[in-house]
């Protein structure tokens, strides 16, 4: 079993559990505080016999049972979130479990086998896709095979409330304000505790590298109304929420709290414009496909599921910048390239 370390701290009166996951991002966080003797909880963790023990022993540590957490809220749907949300409702049935209702869906048809086959053929299609951006044929269907995991990991359990955006929890001295902020996952929601000024950021603003911002959601793919034609729109759009209600502190999923929220959400939407004009520059003289623009930018020397987030971070940023414009996509021996300036002929 792996050994995962785990540290509690109280900011605030916010009790922050850390526990070591075993992916890039090291460990994620569970913030757990009070609402008027009521205990608030975000995010569910990771479904994992060793992560569920740790998270269990840390309740211990502070004095603290599941059965007395009266809500959880889930701030996306991706496993380091949603992970346990089923395990807490069965220990503790009074627990009100809520999330958005998108987020709902990618839980219930990613974990039901009926949706399975549907799954599969999305699956497909994203693939076809993105060997048409130029990826390696052999490397997208060793990907698919670890997407079609998905739903042997997922548990579901079917929320007592869908929040929306601007939804207002209010408890006597203190309201709690849903932001949805879709980028990293569709149906991604913040908490903002409209007295205090913090923010429950999940993972959409992290510390010190720019979430994911992803164009397949092949779990949500399954109902089409929901796939937004240009995400890394819609994250920006979603930063600049945030920015307006100016918090204090953030509060994210993984990495360090953030202090400086203003200056954090700055640097960020500074990184996609910078990126924006190196790809511009990229293909200002040569149209090429999304990969080849990613192998310049990110190296050739990534693992596959590397390979596919540098993909998605390339192409998200060609689909924003097509939609103003400033690139062309040019089809050519089924293949897709994408220019800044097609003045120039094709051979
Ligand atoms: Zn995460």
């Amino acid at each position: 079993m792996y050994s995962l370390n785990s540290e509690i701290k109280d900011i605030d009166g916010i009790i922050r559990i850390k526990i070591d996951i075993p992916f890039d991002v090291k460990f994620v966080c569970i913030y757990i505080f009070d609402v008027n003797g009521q205990k608030f909880m975000i995010d569910s963790g990771f479904n994992m016999l060793a992560w569920k023990k740790r998270f269990l022993q840390a309740l211990e540590e502070i004095n603290l049972n599941l059965k007395e957490i009266d809500y959880c809220l889930v701030t996306h749907e991706h496993l380091d979130h949603s992970g346990l949300v089923k395990y807490f409702k069965r220990i503790n049935p009074n627990m009100q479990i809520m999330m958005h209702e998108i987020t709902d869906e990618s839980l219930h048809f990613g974990s039901d086998e009926d949706y399975a086959e549907i799954m599969e053929q999305n699956a497909l299609k994203v693939a076809e896709e993105v060997i048409s951006y130029g990826m390696n044929k052999s490397q997208i269907m060793r990907l698919l095979k670890g997407f079609l995991v998905w739903p042997k990991i997922v548990r579901y359990s079917k929320p007592d409330r869908i929040l929306n955006d601007d939804d207002e929890l209010h408890f006597k001295s203190t309201t709690l304000k849903i932001i949805q902020t879709p980028g990293h996952s569709l149906g991604h929601i913040c908490v903002f505790d409209t007295q205090k000024k913090y923010l429950f950021s999940g993972d959409h603003i992290l510390s010190r590298i720019t979430p994911h911002v992803g164009i397949y959601h092949i779990s949500t793919l399954i109902n089409e109304k929901r796939a937004p034609p240009n995400i890394l729109e819609s994250y920006l759009k979603s930063l600049d929420k945030i920015l307006q209600l100016n918090p204090k502190l953030i509060f994210p999923a993984h990495q360090d709290i953030i202090e400086n929220p203003h200056e954090r959400i700055i640097q960020i939407q500074k990184h996609h414009h910078s990126r924006f004009n190196e790809i511009r520059k990229t293909i200002n003289t040569k149209p090429l496909t999304p990969f080849e623009i990613s192998k310049i930018h990110f190296g050739s020397d990534l693992d596959d599921i590397n390979t596919y987030l540098a993909l998605n971070e390339v192409l998200s940023h060609l689909i924003y910048l097509e939609q103003q414009g400033k690139v062309k996509r040019i089809e050519k021996h089924g293949k897709t390239l994408f220019c800044s300036d097609c003045r120039e002929p094709l051979n």
